[in-house]
C-alpha cells in the first residue's frame, strides 16, 4: 500500500523544472529530523520514503517542491547557511520560476503543507488515521526498480546458529571492494534507495564500512 499526498498547482514544464527535477533518486538528511529518499520514474511514478521506512506516492507537483527542497537543502549546506527559513525562501523562489504566474505565498503555503507531511511521518504520525491522507495499492508492475535490496557480502560468521539459513560452507568465494562498490553504485543508479548488508555476518567483512560510503 502507498500513500498518496496531491498538491495542485498550475505547471508549466521549462528549463527550470528539467534542472531540478531530473528521474533518478535524490536524497537528503535532515540531522535530527528525518531522512528522504525521492524516486522519479519514467512511469510517472514519484516516491518519497521517509527514514527508510515510510513511503509516500506524490503528485508531480508535491515532487517538485521536494526535489527543489533536496536541492536547496544540498546548496545551502555547501555553502554553510542552512536556515529553515532561508531554505524555504530559495524554494518558493525557484519554484515560482517553474511554475510563473503562482503567487509567493500560495507556493509557500503548499512547500509547507509538504514539508510538514514528510516531518511529521518521520516524527512518527500515521499517513493515514493522523494526516488522512489516501491510500492505493502499489503496482508493482510499473515500477522500474524495488525499493530495497539486500546484499549478502559475505557467509562468513562467528555463530553457528542451528537455525541459520545461510548454511552450507561459509567459505566461499566472495566479491572484492571494487566489484562491490560496482554493484552498489549500479543499484542507485538504475535507483534502489535503500541497500541491506547482509550475510552471514557483514561486520565479518573489513571493508563495510567502507562499502557503506
Ligand atoms: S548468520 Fe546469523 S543465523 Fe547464521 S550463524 Fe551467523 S548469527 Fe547465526
Amino acid at each position: 500500500m502507498k500513500v498518496k499526498m496531491n498538491i495542485r498547482i498550475g505547471r508549466k514544464k521549462n528549463k527550470h523544472y528539467e534542472a531540478f527535477t531530473s528521474e533518478g533518486v535524490h536524497h537528503v538528511t535532515i540531522p535530527g529530523i528525518m531522512r528522504i529518499h525521492m524516486r522519479r520514474d519514467k512511469n510517472g511514478n514519484n516516491m518519497v520514503w521517509i527514514n527508510g521506512t515510510d513511503l509516500l506516492l506524490v503528485n508531480k507537483v508535491a515532487a517538485d517542491f521536494i526535489d527543489v527542497f533536496i536541492e536547496k537543502v544540498w546548496e545551502s549546506n555547501s555553502m554553510g547557511m542552512a536556515s529553515p527559513a532561508m531554505i524555504e525562501k530559495e524554494v518558493v523562489k525557484e519554484m515560482g520560476k517553474i511554475y510563473p504566474g503562482t503567487l509567493d505565498d500560495r507556493l509557500s503555503n503548499d512547500f509547507n503543507t509538504v514539508y510538514n507531511t514528510l516531518q511529521s511521518v518521520a516524527a512518527g504520525a500515521c499517513p493515514v488515521h493522523d494526516l488522512k491522507l489516501g491510500v492505493q495499492e502499489i503496482n508493482l508492475a510499473t515500477w522500474t526498480a524495488p525499493p530495497r535490496i539486500d546484499l549478502a557480502v559475505t557467509y562468513k560468521c562467528d555463530n553457528n546458529c542451528y537455525f541459520c539459513y545461510a548454511g552450507g560452507s561459509r567459505n566461499v568465494k566472495e566479491l572484492s571492494t571494487d566489484q562491490w562498490k560496482k554493484v552498489i553504485d549500479h543499484l542507485w543508479k538504475i535507483g534502489v534507495p535503500q541497500i541491506v548488508f547482509t550475510g552471514g555476518e557483514a561486520a565479518c567483512r573489513k571493508d563495510l564500512v567502507e562499502l557503506g560510503r
